[in-house]
């Protein structure tokens, strides 16, 4: 997702509910009510405010995206992005999904410290254009790379091969780590997609093990065999290919991971710089 790292962030928080709705506040008595400031007819949680309150639905009606997501009062921003990725809408979609969301939350803050409220309108017109901008300013300082947060954009595996991306973060005051998953095939269509929350106080790059631990269950979930890892930690590279020795928090999961390879076919798959590396796991 060609998104700022703050937007993100956000859809992490977002997806396992940990914004501070005013909902998520009751919850831990620091307000002592939970009705919406934008429309004052429903308790503000994340799919209220994100996706529910009218003026959300004005944001997503001006958007220029053709989404259906499911109805119901109780979505939660998980279901609304999973529905999203389901629909193979396209890396451009999802982050246009995103950067919208992140808009009506900020001006959801911005509005409860005195700002002013901004037409659903008004956001999806600056999400388009703040994107736009976005991504010209990483294609102007960094030509050859497009994607800010890998530093290289995504290839395709080989033939009969799904590449397994995944990604992490880690929220160290809650000892937790959310984890993302992304299965596409050999012509860069979505396969399958999970996001998780683990709740251990991971370091990177044990997360990222984990991470690619839970890909790998995934794809043997839904009967995809012939993977390619791509990941952003060289250590687990290293480690998966027995490049070196592996690092001590990895030992565990790299026997996981040869446990799984049994029949099928695993490879690794690393950028760095300009070099990609490529190596069958044993
Ligand atoms: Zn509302």
């Amino acid at each position: 997702m060609q998104v700022p790292h703050k937007i993100r962030h956000f859809v992490w928080r977002a997806c396992r509910d940990a914004l501070p709705t005013k909902q998520n506040l009751l919850k831990r008595k620091i307000i002592s009510e939970e009705v919406c400031e934008g429309c004052k007819e429903a308790p503000e949680t994340v799919g209220h405010v994100l996706w529910e309150c009218p003026r959300a639905r004005e944001a997503w009606e001006c958007s220029k995206l053709v989404i259906r997501p499911t109805d119901g009062a109780n979505l939660s921003f998980q279901d609304i992005m999973w529905t999203m990725l389901l629909s193979d809408v396209g890396d451009d979609h999802v982050a246009l999904i995103a950067t919208i969301a992140w808009a009506l939350w900020h001006n959801r803050n911005e509005t409860r410290y005195g700002g002013v409220q901004k037409f659903g309108q008004h956001l999806s017109r600056w999400a388009s254009n703040y994107l736009l901008e976005y991504k010209a300013a990483v294609a102007q300082n960094n030509p050859a790379a497009p994607l800010p947060q890998h530093g290289v954009a995504w290839s395709p595996p080989r033939g009969g091969h799904f590449k397994i991306n995944v990604d992490v973060a880690i929220f160290l005051k809650q000892k937790s780590v959310g984890v993302g998953v992304v299965i596409k095939d050999e012509e860069g269509r979505l396969e399958a997609a999970l996001s998780k929350k683990i709740h251990a106080p991971l370091g990177a790059v044990e997360a990222e093990a984990r991470a690619f631990e839970m890909g790998l269950l995934f794809a043997r979930d839904i009967g995809v065999r012939n993977v390619v890892l791509e990941g952003d930690s060289l250590v687990v590279y290293n480690a998966l290919c027995n490049i070196s020795s592996p690092h001590p928090l990895l030992i565990r999961w790299s026997k996981a991971y040869k446990t799984f390879v049994g029949t099928s076919r695993v490879w690794a798959f690393h950028m760095l710089e300009d070099r990609a590396m490529f190596q069958p796991i044993y």
